[in-house]
């Protein structure tokens, strides 16, 4: 194994709300199990991380809730750090990006690379919203993405495909302070420009075939299109001054900024220790792994932006590696802050303990497709798997020596069959489970765990020491020590998933619960010699009964709870359980006007009867296909509970279906109606 020293980055969160398991799934817990995995292998390890506190989204919070954005910052960076610490990862410094240290660190990369030459001051148009007599920034607009179509995309970035946005080329762009259409205007702004290390990237990139395939998908895909420049400053007024004359009222742009917070915090830890020079030991050495740990909607920004400006400073080590997660979903749907439709970690916390939640993620992590969170999953991995397996294993184990060897570890004699294959399982488990973890296969280190226990457990019936104690007290002796150093192999390849439970079995086995007494790879079975004391025994996972389960569940379903599914759930992508069809709100609506939308060739506004629903307007693309005047009086399928969205300044409150086939100047589309079934009332449900 690589045994370098190893720097390693979490994405810093946005200090401008909770985290929720979405965001822990995707850059937080796996890089917390590879640094304890790290740890415990005898690595040099250093785990960074720190609140990003700059950007438009908390001046939209502040200018909301009539704070200043330090306030904003203030808050929820205390919240994120107390998060985290309660979830158990173990940032070795956790800083954040409205230090001081921080605004000198990325003045002085700006300053450098425009000593360099290598920004280029351009005059730019940029989106104003004249009501508001104020430039846009890059998310102050949204509209519909010219990649891929999808309406409510962000000025900055689509939140759907992923690429970078150029606010201009919007289509049907608005602001969101006025939700008016802004005009372009001219300012003056800094640019990389990435075009010119498109070479090199491509040449460094081509030296990483190991990195996951999602990742050099998407950087492959940004290179063959070309890297265009990217701007790095902005007109703001919260962020970090553009550190050059007449240049009031800019600011560095915030993912210029934000990469550079691990290098800033890592000088702030140097400063702690004592030695504000050390964190060169770390950024500017080449014989550092740097790791940095993200969401897939990061890919751009660490594998070809950051790099650029590191190759572009010179002295920096460049990413090791950039093992970036897919999207945890809740119960099919994408987590939304905005919405309040997720699961805080604070608030889940509030409920359960760490552990099975860290399992639980790590067993179904998204590291190769988006995955699902689903409480009732989460409630049968903690009972059968953790409760009934690892803590049954575990438990059933010390309660036979508490009751039988007064607690104390018996004599190992001669090793049977059955023994000596235990034994063998024993020695290779760190190996196997390492392998996992040191590549990111977090699905697989589970799988790997947990069969393991299963097998202790399965040893433990077939030696039946409840008999063998009178029988044979010798085996019987023999099987308990063998289970007791089973029970503690499993404990130290357990601190990397759950560490809070790894610390729990060192107590109750009477061993130091630090984990430096607790190296990764050593020989398992002669850890525990005959003759000693075990600790106090407890139950290591208690299980989680139907009513905590309800009670989280409520906090993202309005009070509500779904009925509880245990139909075994088809893993193909994009199979979705009767629980989230259950979701969609389909009426029949009785269409009681139609119009034409101005300046509009695809739309009809529609005005519905929806019965006890009321009426309801909605936009419906079907101009081409039906005339105004023949639509009141028919009966349509309306889908009523999706949230209500502006179109062409409709604000349409459903969506009407159809069969569609074909695109553009092909398209055949016809209106799902039950016109001929009269007794059935508007408002009537479909399921
Ligand atoms: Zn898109």
């Amino acid at each position: 194994m690589d045994q370098r020293k190893v720097l390693v980055t979490s994405a810093l969160p946005y200090a401008n709300g909770p985290i929720h398991l979405g965001h822990l799934a995707g850059a937080y817990l796996p890089a917390d199990i590879f640094v304890r995995f790290c740890r415990l292998l005898g690595r040099e390890v250093l785990y960074i991380g720190g609140t990003d506190e700059h950007g438009v989204p908390i001046t939209i919070t502040a200018d909301r809730e009539g704070v200043s954005p330090q306030a904003v910052v203030d808050r929820w960076y205390a919240d994120i750090r107390d998060s985290f610490q309660r979830a158990g990862i173990s940032f070795d410094h956790f800083s954040r990006t409205s230090l001081p240290i921080h605004h000198q660190t990325c003045q002085d990369i700006f300053l450098k690379l425009h000593k360099k030459g290598l920004l280029v001051k351009k005059s730019e148009k940029q989106l104003y919203d004249p009501a508001r007599r104020r430039f846009l920034p890059d998310r102050y607009v949204v509209g519909t993405c010219y990649h891929c179509g999808y309406a409510e995309c962000s000025g900055d970035q689509c939140e759907s495909c992923g690429k970078p946005i150029d606010p201009l080329l919007l289509i049907e762009p608005k602001s969101k302070l006025s939700g008016e259409k802004p005009e372009v205007r001219e300012t003056e702004h800094w640019y990389l420009p990435l075009d010119r290390f498109q070479g090199q990237l491509a040449k460094w990139l081509g030296t990483k075939p190991h990195w996951k395939e999602n990742v050099l998908n998407f950087c492959n895909g940004m290179l063959k299109e070309g890297l265009r420049e990217r701007a790095v400053t902005r007109d703001l007024h919260w962020g970090i001054p553009v550190p050059l004359p007449d240049s009031e009222g800019k600011v560095l742009y915030v993912w210029f900024d934000a990469p550079i917070g691990y290098i800033s915090s890592t000088r702030e830890w140097a400063a702690q220790q004592g030695d504000p020079e050390l964190w060169k030991t770390w950024w500017w050495d080449k014989d550092t792994r740097l790791v940095h740990f993200i969401g897939k909607d990061n890919i751009f920004f660490h594998a070809l932006m950051f790099p650029a400006c590191l190759m572009a400073y010179g002295n920096y080590v460049l990413p090791d590696n950039v093992p970036a997660n897919e999207y945890l979903n809740l119960e099919g749907l994408k987590f939304s802050t905005s919405r309040n439709f997720a699961v805080w970690l604070g608030d889940y916390l509030d409920r359960f303990a760490p552990d099975p939640l860290r399992y639980y993620l790590c067993a179904n992590m998204p590291e190769t497709r988006d995955t699902d969170f689903n409480l009732r999953e989460f409630q049968a991995h903690n009972n059968n798997e953790l409760a009934d397996t690892v803590g049954n294993f575990i438990n059933r184990t010390l309660t036979f020596i508490e009751r039988y060897y007064e607690g104390r570890i018996p004599e190992r004699g001669a090793a049977s069959g059955l023994d000596q294959e235990m034994l063998g399982r024993l020695g290779r488990i760190a190996g196997e489970l390492g392998g996992h973890i040191d590549n990111f296969r977090y699905r697989a280190a589970a799988d790997t765990f947990t069969e393991f226990a299963r097998f202790c457990n399965k040893y433990f019936n077939d030696k039946a020491p409840w008999e063998a104690r009178k029988s044979d007290p010798a085996s019987c002796a023999t099987t308990l020590n063998v289970c007791c150093q089973a029970v503690y192999g499993l404990s130290v390849v357990m601190w990397p998933i759950m560490p809070f439970s790894a610390e729990n079995v060192w107590t109750q086995l009477g061993l130091s619960t630090n984990w430096k007494d607790h190296p990764w790879q050593q020989d398992y079975a002669g850890k525990l010699p005959a003759g000693h004391k075990l600790g106090k025994i407890e139950v290591l996972f208690p299980k989680i009964d139907d009513e905590a389960i309800q009670a989280q569940e409520a906090s993202y379903k309005g009070g509500k709870t779904a009925p509880a599914v245990t139909a075994e759930k088809d893993e193909l992508p994009g199979v979705i359980g009767i629980e989230h069809f259950a979701g969609v709100d389909i009426r029949v609506a009785l269409v009681k006007a139609a119009e034409a939308v101005p300046k509009s060739k695809r739309l009809l506004k529609l005005t519905l009867d929806l019965g006890p629903l009321g009426e309801r307007t909605v936009a419906a693309g079907i101009a081409g296909h039906y005339a105004p005047e023949d639509l009141p009086g028919r009966k349509v399928l309306v889908v009523a509970n999706l949230a209500p969205r502006k179109v062409m300044g409709i604000t349409s409150q459903g969506m009407v279906m159809a069969a569609v086939d074909g695109e553009g100047e092909n398209e055949k589309l016809a209106l799902t109606t039950i016109d001929g079934a009269i007794d059935l009332p508007p408002g009537s449900r479909v399921s």
